[in-house]
């Protein structure tokens, strides 16, 4: 059975014994009800270090008033069977006090590429990320971390962050990991009814047509943010949040895709807020 280890001197000895026995730390950040795309980062971290830590920490810093942080799905047991299953040494599965204690007065910011898509949906949520994700680098101090391309505007802040920081960490951004119909896997579509399920496949399939144009050597932003906007509307339950295109870099919009481009979108499917993209170019 993998280890749980619930507070921060607790895991701080484990990774420091690893780390004396000569194996290289590699953390896989979660907020639980693991899926298969969280596990595709613990195999491959297990695949490249001796000693894997994930952690699951439901972090209230990236919620906005009004979101789902209470109705979070939460799973501690069968997420450590999983992990430990896909390679995983350690669980570090702290409490929002031992992460936030009583005075607690300290945020991580990183500006620009956090003004756009989700970050301008969703204020402080990046700041929140960035914040937790420091904390877990200081506790774990990890040589490698790994993140899901599934959350492309995130990953992209966590390696400017590391840049930026000078930490010492490698960042790795792995795939993203979707069911057989296309629908990008994530622990809230577990909120979905069967209904809004099947219509959920439309982030998908507007990002196929997206490819699809692209192919056709379509550079317009405005015609592929069009075409995969009907797609969306097409759908009973649907209402879009964003549909943008900016540069996979800056993360800054852009009218023709002339160098690699972030196609991401975010739709409400019923009361469930989904998100998906792909890198064109
Ligand atoms: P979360 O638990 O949603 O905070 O996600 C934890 C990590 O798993 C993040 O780096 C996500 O990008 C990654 N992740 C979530 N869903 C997927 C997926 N379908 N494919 C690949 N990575 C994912």
């Amino acid at each position: 059975m993998t280890y749980v280890a619930r507070d921060i001197v607790e895991t701080r000895r484990a990774v420091a014994e690893a780390r004396t026995a000569g194996k290289t730390v590699g953390l896989v950040p979660t907020m639980g009800a693991l899926h298969e795309g969280h596990l595709s980062l613990v195999r491959a971290s297990a695949a490249d270090c001796g000693y894997t830590v994930v952690s699951v920490f439901v972090n209230p810093t990236q919620f906005g008033p009004g979101e789902d942080l209470e109705r979070y799905p939460r799973g501690l047991e069968n997420d450590a069977k999983l992990a430990g299953d896909a390679g995983a040494e350690l669980i570090f599965a702290p409490t929002t006090d031992t992460m936030y204690p009583a005075g607690y007065a300290t945020y991580v910011e990183v500006e620009r590429l956090t003004d756009g898509l989700c970050g301008a949906r969703r204020p402080g949520h990046f700041r929140g990320v960035t914040t937790v994700v420091t904390k877990l680098f200081n506790i774990c101090k990890p040589d490698a971390a790994y993140f899901g391309q599934k959350d492309a505007q995130q990953a992209v802040i966590i390696k400017r962050m590391v840049r930026d920081l000078d930490l010492d960490i490698e960042i790795r951004v792995l795939p993203t990991v979707r069911e057989p119909d296309g629908l990008a896997m994530s622990s809230r579509n577990e909120y979905l009814s069967a209904e809004e399920r099947l219509q959920a496949t439309c982030l998908y399939r507007a990002l196929q047509r997206a490819e699809e144009l692209y192919a056709e050597r379509v550079r317009s932003v405005g015609r592929i943010i069009a075409e995969m906007t009907a797609i969306v509307e097409a759908e009973r339950d649907t209402r879009i949040d964003y549909i943008s295109a900016v540069d996979a870099e800056e993360l800054s919009p852009i009218e023709e895709i002339t160098a690699p481009a972030l196609v991401a979108l975010a739709v409400f499917v019923g009361e469930t807020r989904l998100i998906d993209n792909v890198v064109l170019g």
